[in-house]
């Protein structure tokens, strides 16, 4: 088996073909399959090499390995070679339309109340009146010329499809300038580089009809297809104008880790919740191609922020130690309970140990619990010893006793739980910091 992703190199990665790029990586490593990546970099106008460099970073990130890479605009000869079999099968003619004629062609078939497929006039065409329009200096965009009969497929994901080869307009593979277009270049691509499941939006089911008999016409075997519907935002709405905001740079600086976005983006569209997994192996094991349906898949920010707090709650310390330098395994363990962000790890790694200036407001209280402290070794016993004899002495409880110790320790009125992170802040730093000393 081998799948692909092939995104086209005009932007970065967002959340919508991230989760394309997701789909099919899980299901080539789950099948034992391999991955290629594939930059459709034909539309010259809109690619860019920066634009491919950051969606392999954005893939990096993700931790999408591909086996194989293939960039389009290197293998031009290999579709001019496949429209010329497909020219001397009689399957691509040539067509001198301009753009405005093939307009008011269709204005005039919806305003028959008819379907707005293309007429083929062009296979009409005398070489005499070719001739002529080329002496005019028009150059002729190609198209294919579909059999008109049934197409039929079962979808990995939408299950039994059908169209009919009549009711579709033959597509332009080859435009004036003699460029190939996305139609052609995929299914040669494909075809040659032995794709067998191509997986992908939903907005490619029509090109899906057409491309199946493409690969007929060049001899090739039809790879099996899935396409997934796209996403919309919380409210249902189509995610192309926040595509920016959604971008995978944009979320990884608010702080979303990648292993939230894979968890999450491979769990929607199917029944399942987003499992707080910390692995693609992991990931892998609950991964189900079936169970993606046709519903709409709602993308949910603030349900992402939520599993992000829940998987960092539970990533282990070996994951996280690159990118917290001085971090350790204890302080890890005290501090991931209350994090959203990784960000965030950096504060609480401070507040154990490096100078704050503590927060006192009861400068008494916080005094004798100075002189209460216990003698060192500490554990995670030591606060509950602390503080029982704390409140014996004074007789406060509850947030009284708490809330200034809390204060006066971290300079903040909330956070990981103090009997996990006294022992970290050591006995000296907490006893300045009680007596109001910067420590
Ligand atoms: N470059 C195309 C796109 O981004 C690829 C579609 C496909 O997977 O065939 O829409």
């Amino acid at each position: 088996m081998k799948l692909r992703f092939a995104p086209s190199p005009t932007g970065r990665l967002h959340v919508g073909n991230a989760r394309v790029a997701l789909i099919n990586w899980l299901y080539a490593r789950q099948q034992g399959g391999s991955f290629l990546l594939r930059m459709d970099d034909t539309d010259e106008e809109r690619s860019t090499a920066a634009f491919a460099e950051g969606i392999e970073a954005d893939l990096r990130w993700l931790g999408l390995s591909w086996d194989e890479f293939a960039r389009q605009s290197d293998r031009y000869q290999r579709y001019e070679e496949a429209a010329e079999r497909l020219k001397q099968a009689g399957r691509l003619y040539p067509c001198y339309e301009t753009p405005e004629e093939l307009s008011l062609k269709r204005k005039a078939l919806l305003n028959a109340g008819r379907p707005p497929i293309y007429d083929r006039a062009a296979l009409g065409l005398s070489d005499q009146q070719r001739a002529a329009f080329e002496a005019e200096g028009r150059r002729p965009h190609w198209r294919f010329k579909l059999a008109h009969e049934a197409i039929e497929w079962t979808d990995l994901v939408r299950g039994p499809q059908h169209f009919e080869g009549e009711k579709l307009s033959d597509p332009v593979l080859i435009r004036e300038d003699g460029r190939p277009l996305y139609t052609l270049s995929s299914v040669v691509d494909d075809a040659e580089l032995g794709v067998t499941h191509v997986i992908r939006g939903e907005d490619h089911v029509a090109n899906t009809a057409v491309q199946a008999q493409l690969f007929q016409a060049l001899g090739a075997e039809v790879p099996a297809f899935g396409h997934l519907p796209l996403l919309t935002d919380a409210e249902g709405k189509g995610l192309s104008k926040r595509l920016g905001s959604l971008s995978l740079e944009a979320l990884r600086e608010e702080g979303v880790e990648a292993m939230t976005l894979n968890a999450y983006l491979a769990a929607l569209g199917t029944p399942e919740a987003a499992p707080a997994v910390a692995s693609l192996s992991e990931l892998l094991t609950h991964f189900d191609l079936s169970r993606y349906g046709r519903a709409t898949p709602k993308f949910d920010p603030s349900d992402l922020k939520l599993l992000n707090a829940r998987i960092l709650h539970h990533t282990p310390f070996e994951a996280v130690a690159e990118r917290l330098p001085g971090l350790d395994p204890q302080t890890w363990e005290a501090i991931r309970p209350n994090l959203e962000t990784l960000q965030e790890a950096s504060a609480w790694l401070a507040i154990c140990h490096a100078p704050i200036a503590p927060n006192i407001e009861e400068p008494d209280f916080t005094l004798e619990a100075a002189r209460f402290l216990p003698p060192e070794p500490w554990s995670e016993e030591t606060w509950g010893e602390w503080t029982s004899a704390l409140k014996q002495a004074t007789g406060r409880k509850g947030k009284q006793l708490f809330l200034p110790l809390r204060l006066a320790l971290t300079g903040l009125d909330h956070g990981p739980e103090l009997k996990a992170l006294l022992p970290l802040i050591g006995r000296e730093r907490a006893d300045k910091r009680l007596r109001g000393e910067t420590a």
